[in-house]
C-alpha cells in the first residue's frame, strides 16, 4: 500500500525499524491517554451531561444550558472555578488577547517569564514592529520580559523582579511557538509558580496552554496558575470543534474575560450549533493528543535516523504536541511542508507556498490539508521563513494517517 503513495521500499523498511525502537515511548503515552480519558468521562458524568445539552441557541443565547454545561465540564477537567468556552473566541490568539485586555489596565505591567511570546501575541502586546493602534502598548500597558536561561526558567531573575510587587500579570507560554527553545513541562510550571508565590502572593499568573492539553495528566490551574488559555482547533477540539477557544481559571478573572468578550458578561453568547462538536471533540481529545504524540515521536526518530536535527528527540519528555525539525535550509523546509500537504485528505493535490499572514512578521508557510480550516490538531506543518528554517509539525488525528503524512514529507526532502 505504501508504494501507492510514492513511499519507497527503503523508507518503509526504515519505518518498521523505527517503530520497534519507539515502542517504549508509545507505551508510556498509553497511560496518559487512559488517565485523561477517565478524567473527561468523570467530568461529563459528574456534571450530569444530558441529551438536552446538545441543543443549541441563537441570538443572545442568554443562560443557555448546553453552553453552561460545557463550561462546567471544562471547569472540572481543569480544576478551575470557572470557564469560558466559546465559538465567539475565534482562536487561541483571540482568547489570549481577550484575557490580557480584560485583566490589564493602563500603567499596569505584564511580565513574560518565557522570553518573547508567540508571534501573534507580539502584535497584541505591541512589541516587535510598530505597535498597532489597539495593542496593549497603545493603551499604556507596559511589557517586560525575562528570557529562559539554558532552556529553563530564570528563577533568580524572576523572583527578584516579582519581589518588587509592581507587576500585575505574569505570562507563561508552555509550548515553543516559533522559537528554538524547548517546551515547558507541567512540573516546571508548578515549580516556578511555587517560587513566585513565595515572593509575591498576588500577581496574576496566566498560562498560554496552547498545544499542551492532555500531553500530561495535570493542567495549569491545578499547579497554581490563576488563568489558562487554549484553542479548540488544537488539542481539545480533536478536529471535531470547528472553531473556538477556551479560558479557564479564577471566577473573578473569567467574569472579566466574559465582560470583555461580550461587553456585558458571560451569561450571553449563543452556542450556534457547536455544543455537540465541543463535547464530542473533548470526548475524543485524549485520543487525538495520543495519536498526535505517537506521530511526532515516530517522525522525530525517522528524521534522526536520516541525519536531521530534531527537537525534541524521540525519547525526551514532551510538554506539547509540536515536533520541530531544524532544516537550516529554506528549500527543505518548503519541501517538507509540501509533503505534509501531499499526505493529507483534503487538498492533497495542491502545494503550499510561503506568504504573508495577518499577525505574523515574517512570511509563513502552512501545510494543513485539514477538515477544519487551519486546525493544527489535524496533521499540519508550518514555519516562518527565517533562519534557521525550522519546520513546526503537529497533529495527527490517528496514527496511520499521521504516519503516511510524515513518510510522504520525508520522501520529498530525501528525493531533493
Ligand atoms: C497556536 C498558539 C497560539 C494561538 O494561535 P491561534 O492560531 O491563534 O490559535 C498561541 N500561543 C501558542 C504557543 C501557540 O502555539
Amino acid at each position: 500500500m505504501y508504494e501507492k503513495f510514492g513511499i519507497s521500499k527503503k523508507m518503509e523498511e526504515l519505518s518498521k525499524k523505527v517503530e520497534m525502537m519507539v515502542k517504549p515511548q508509545f507505551e508510556k503515552l498509553e497511560k496518559i491517554y487512559e488517565e485523561n480519558s477517565l478524567k473527561v468521562l468523570k467530568a461529563m458524568q459528574d456534571s450530569r451531561l444530558s441529551l438536552m445539552h446538545l441543543n443549541t441557541s441563537t441570538g443572545y443565547g442568554i443562560d443557555e444550558p448546553g453552553r453552561d454545561k460545557i463550561e462546567e465540564i471544562y471547569s472540572r477537567i481543569f480544576k478551575a472555578e470557572d470557564a469560558l468556552v466559546r465559538s465567539q473566541l475565534i482562536s487561541g490568539s483571540h482568547a489570549l488577547a481577550i484575557t490580557l485586555q480584560a485583566i490589564l489596565r493602563p500603567k499596569d505591567i505584564m511580565l513574560s517569564i518565557t522570553g518573547l511570546p508567540y508571534d501573534t501575541l507580539q502584535t497584541i502586546i505591541g512589541i516587535g514592529g510598530t505597535p498597532g493602534p489597539s495593542s496593549l502598548k497603545a493603551f499604556d500597558i507596559k511589557y517586560e520580559q525575562i528570557d529562559l536561561k539554558n532552556n529553563k526558567f530564570d528563577t533568580e531573575a524572576i523572583c527578584k523582579r516579582l519581589s518588587k510587587k509592581d507587576i500585575k500579570l505574569v505570562e507563561i507560554q508552555r509550548s515553543i511557538g516559533y522559537s528554538t527553545r524547548r517546551s515547558l513541562t507541567i512540573e516546571e510550571v508548578e515549580d516556578i509558580i511555587k517560587k513566585i508565590r513565595e515572593v509575591n502572593k498576588d500577581v496574576i499568573i496566566m498560562v498560554d496552554n496552547c498545544y499542551c492539553e492532555f500531553v500530561d495528566t495535570k493542567e495549569p490551574i491545578e499547579v497554581g496558575a490563576d488563568i489558562a488559555v487554549g484553542s479548540l482547533i488544537k488539542n481539545l477540539g480533536a478536529g471535531i470543534a470547528t472553531s473556538g477557544a477556551y479560558i479557564v481559571g479564577r471566577k473573578d478573572l473569567i467574569e472579566l474575560a466574559g465582560e470583555r468578550l461580550t461587553g456585558i458578561g458571560k451569561e450571553i453568547g449563543p452556542s450556534l450549533n457547536q455544543n455537540t462538536n465541543y463535547l464530542k471533540g473533548l470526548f475524543l481529545a485524549p485520543h487525538a493528543v495520543y495519536s498526535s504524540l505517537k506521530t511526532m515521536i515516530f517522525a522525530s526518530k525517522m528524521l534522526e535516523e536520516l541525519g536531521y536535527d530534531t527537537k525534541p528527540k524521540y525519547n525526551e519528555k514532551r510538554a506539547d504536541i509540536v515536533q520541530s525539525i531544524v532544516f537550516k535550509n529554506k528549500e527543505k523546509l518548503i519541501k517538507f511542508c509540501q509533503g505534509i500537504q501531499a499526505g493529507s485528505p483534503i487538498d492533497s493535490f495542491v502545494s503550499p507556498i510561503p506568504s504573508n499572514m495577518s499577525g505574523y512578521e515574517d512570511e509563513v508557510i502552512m501545510a494543513a490539508g485539514t477538515f477544519v480550516d487551519g486546525a493544527t490538531i489535524e496533521l499540519s506543518c508550518d514555519g516562518p521563513i527565517r533562519e534557521p528554517f525550522i519546520a513546526y509539525m503537529q497533529g495527527g488525528l490517528t496514527y496511520p494517517y499521521g504516519k503516511i503524512g510524515v513518510l510522504k514529507a520525508i520522501e520529498l526532502i530525501e528525493q531533493g
